[in-house]
């Protein structure tokens, strides 16, 4: 086989670039270990800044988003037994959707499906060979034979523990990592939202985040310990923690519903530079890693192949590699922004486990000053924006 660019992995990152270079007239094949079925119904993340529902938009993909998807114009923040809103919309002028990421991921899939685009699900074994060439090749087990894609580029779209990234000579990567000594314990519900926009809570036992994915499933996820194991935490214990973490004197009370789905993730910052070796360019998870806290590993995505696709349109059109060249810089620059921001938040919202107290009242300071400060509300609200 023979494409423009070859891009592998179907998630955000390789769907979205797949679909933006088919918007400017660039040919792309997009490989992805997992079946359609698998990827359609992975639930992740959730929460679109403003930049990538306008770019779903414009790009032709945003219309059930639109309809389906709930504008937050806030967030609310609860420390110390109480409820504090920062309000998004008042203080930037922008706001967020609630979205779910599997959503996202059928939009695009059937984007590129209509306008007949090459995406083989079920790839095993791909590799990457002669990336330092201008004739990069993929190599891959797919429906019981080898194949191997010829291309101009190879995009590495395949997440944290793809091949892409490790493809790079190890003496070209330059790899800054910072592990967190707590994980989160995530909870599907069947149940109405109990809040109308996200709450992010601080408590002496730990973190806890009230979020939605659709008016009838509800996210939930309360600080644990990276080691523990879900078989400990049966319904009614994480019920009552979930209660006791979210208490609040002002009459709000969360709602229970049958728990469908547990799991336990780790939670780490993750950052390799640059974010290109030759022909291979990457984007997403494969070249950087947010804790969640700050809700910006779908944003990042988004933002890296929207700086990608552009770059690789000006390159056909042009001939010219200036794009490409600064690729990895202008997208850098924010994706140090957000590991900036979402260590920040959790820094303030967890609790670490050498916590001292006086490290605690300087946590709740802190939070105390951003609910009382418009100037400090607004640095989170427009990081949390985007
Ligand atoms: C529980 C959870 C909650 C989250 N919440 C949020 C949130 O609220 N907001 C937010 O912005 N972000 C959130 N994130 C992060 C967000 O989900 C990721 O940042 C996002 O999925 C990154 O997209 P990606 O396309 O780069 O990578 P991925 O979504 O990981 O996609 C990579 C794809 O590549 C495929 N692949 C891997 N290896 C290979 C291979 N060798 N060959 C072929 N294919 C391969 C994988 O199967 C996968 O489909 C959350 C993440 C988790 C785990």
């Amino acid at each position: 086989m023979k494409t423009q660019v070859a891009i592998v992995g179907a998630g955000p990152a390789g769907l979205l670039l797949s679909h933006l270079l088919h918007l400017e007239g660039v040919a792309s094949v997009v490989l992805e270990s997992r079946s359609r079925e698998e990827i359609e119904a992975t639930i992740r993340a959730g929460v679109l800044e403003q930049g990538t529902v306008d770019l779903l938009e414009q790009s032709g993909v945003g219309e059930r988003m639109k309809r389906e998807g709930f504008v937050h114009e806030g967030i609310y923040l609860r420390f110390a037994g109480r409820s504090h809103r920062i309000a998004l919309t008042e203080l930037t002028g922008r706001a967020i959707t609630v979205y779910a990421q599997h959503e996202v991921i059928k939009d695009l899939v059937a984007a590129r499906l209509a306008a007949g685009g090459t995406l083989l699900f079920g790839v095993k074994d791909a590799a990457l060979y002669d990336l330092d060439s201008t004739a990069p090749k993929t190599r891959f087990h797919w429906n019981g034979k080898v194949h191997e894609i010829e291309s101009d580029f190879v995009a590495g779209c395949d997440g944290f523990h793809g091949i892409s990234r490790p493809s790079i000579p190890s003496r070209h990567r330059h790899e800054f990592t910072r592990s967190y000594p707590f994980g989160w314990f995530g909870i599907l519900v069947e149940a109405p939202p109990s809040t109308d926009e996200l709450i992010y809570a601080h408590h002496e036992r730990g973190f806890a985040l009230v979020s939605t994915r659709s008016p009838q499933i509800q996210r939930l996820y309360f600080q644990c310990d990276p080691q523990d194991e879900v078989k400990n935490w049966p319904d009614a214990r994480i019920w009552e923690e979930l209660h006791t973490r979210l208490a609040t004197g002002e009459g709000w009370t969360l709602g229970e519903g049958r728990i469908f789905q547990k799991g336990i993730i780790a939670m780490r910052s993750f950052v390799v530079e640059p974010m290109r070796y030759g022909r291979l360019f990457l984007a997403g998870d494969a070249a950087h890693i947010v804790p969640p806290t700050g809700a910006k590993g779908l944003n990042l995505a988004v933002n890296d192949v929207r700086v990608l696709a552009e770059a690789f349109g000006s390159f056909y059109k042009t001939k010219n590699q200036a794009l490409l060249e600064s690729y990895s810089s202008t997208a850098l620059k924010r994706v140090w922004r957000a590991e900036h921001f979402s260590w920040w938040m959790t820094s303030m919202l967890h609790r670490f486990h050498d916590d001292t107290p006086f490290q605690h009242r300087i946590q709740l300071a802190e939070l105390d000053y951003i609910v009382s400060s418009r100037a400090k509300a607004i640095t989170l609200a427009e990081n949390y924006v985007g």
